[in-house]
């Protein structure tokens, strides 16, 4: 079988290493509230409020790839709450739930979260992911120029609403890494379950430094130390690995150090239309024109089928495999995580 009649007879959703894709990351916004300074760049050059696909455009992309395949939708951005509208979308696509869609998550910083935890539960949100990555004021304004309290009072929010919470924390070497012990106390006497990730070159000023990143056994060794530490069963295309400290669950989501890319199921879609198959894809595919023209007719064109069939199928192997073809080729894009959506 040659490479064009293979890809003829694949599911438009799996890549060339067979993996088949199964969720969908929306970026809403590349705007935020916060200045975390592993994420935004210090000059941040915002997208032009016209370019943004509107949330019809994003509905109608969303019901198209939930018919091909797609079970999970998580909204993210820059701050997803700071896009007016995003609790009606979410309740638009509680619809997408009688045609395959089995779970609609988001990931926000918390800051307006107090306002917004009820009407999102009512709107049929299942997860949000918050990020926390301090329990110390000073250091939390330091690294996101916000303020720590409305998070706190965000994630009480969110945990009275019946809101499945996640807590995510990004570490970085000589900044928070003293914050593995407070967090993973306080997420137990919270009841709640904490995701420690590895600070990823994905920062907008592009100052990512090996030597900062707070390794997955950097981080147990620390708390071997107090805990009794063993590693719990893994789920599927899960990103994070499982740990229980105590006999309670930690995740790590080690990109760095042990890549889940092996099992990636996941594609992404920016705020202005540019898709990608990979955080770390080199190249993005610019839908805007073809989804605004899905949006209009009701029906995908089978050029934006091929496009998208052809673009997912080509998914690179993960992570290790980019960095590598970076040390000998240009870079195409500046990556920054604030306008690709985490
Ligand atoms: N503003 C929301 C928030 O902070 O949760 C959603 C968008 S943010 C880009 C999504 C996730 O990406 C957050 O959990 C954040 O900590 C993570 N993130 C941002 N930059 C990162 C980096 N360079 N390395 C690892 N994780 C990063
Ligand atoms: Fe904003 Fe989230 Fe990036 Fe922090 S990590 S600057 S909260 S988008």
């Amino acid at each position: 079988m040659n490479s064009m009649t293979a890809l003829a007879s694949r599911s438009i959703f799996q890549d060339q290493f067979g993996r088949q894709k199964r969720k969908l990351r929306i970026s809403v916004t590349d705007r935020c509230n916060f200045k975390c300074s592993y994420c935004m760049p210090e000059h941040p050059e915002w997208m032009n409020k016209k370019d943004l696909l509107s949330f019809e455009a994003l509905y109608a992309f969303c019901e198209f790839m939930v018919r091909h395949g797609i079970e999970q939708i998580r909204v993210t951005g820059g701050e997803p709450l700071m896009r007016q509208g995003i609790v009606h979308f979410i309740a638009r696509l509680q619809t997408l739930k009688a045609i395959g869609l089995k779970r609609i998550s988001m990931t926000s910083n918390g800051h307006y979260l107090k306002d917004y935890a009820q009407p999102l539960k009512q709107a049929g949100l299942d997860d949000l992911n918050i990020s926390l990555d301090s329990l110390d004021p000073r250091q939390f304004q330091q690294l996101t120029q916000k303020q720590l309290q409305p998070v706190l009072q965000g994630i009480a929010a969110a945990q009275q609403a019946g809101l499945s919470v996640k807590i995510n924390s990004v570490l970085l070497k000589g900044i928070n890494d003293d914050q593995i012990m407070p967090l993973v106390k306080w997420a137990q006497q919270q009841k709640l379950e904490l995701r420690f990730i590895e600070f990823m070159p994905l920062d907008g000023d592009q100052k990512w430094n090996p030597a900062d990143v707070v390794s997955e056994q950097d981080i147990l060794n620390q708390l071997k130390t107090e805990f009794e530490i063993s590693r719990s069963q893994e789920q599927a295309a899960n990103p994070a690995r499982g740990y229980l400290v105590n006999g309670l669950p930690l995740g790590i989501i080690s990109t760095i150090t042990h890549s889940f890319c092996g099992d990636c199921d996941r594609l992404r879609l920016n705020a202005q239309g540019e898709f990608y198959n990979c955080l770390f894809a080199r190249q993005g595919l610019n839908l805007k024109a073809d989804i605004e023209q899905l949006a209009r007719d009701g029906f995908a064109t089978n050029t934006l089928k091929d496009k998208l069939h052809y673009y997912i199928w080509h998914k690179e192997a993960g992570f290790h495999a980019i960095q590598q073809q970076a040390q000998t080729q240009k870079p195409i894009r500046k990556i920054s995580m604030h306008s690709i959506g985490g």
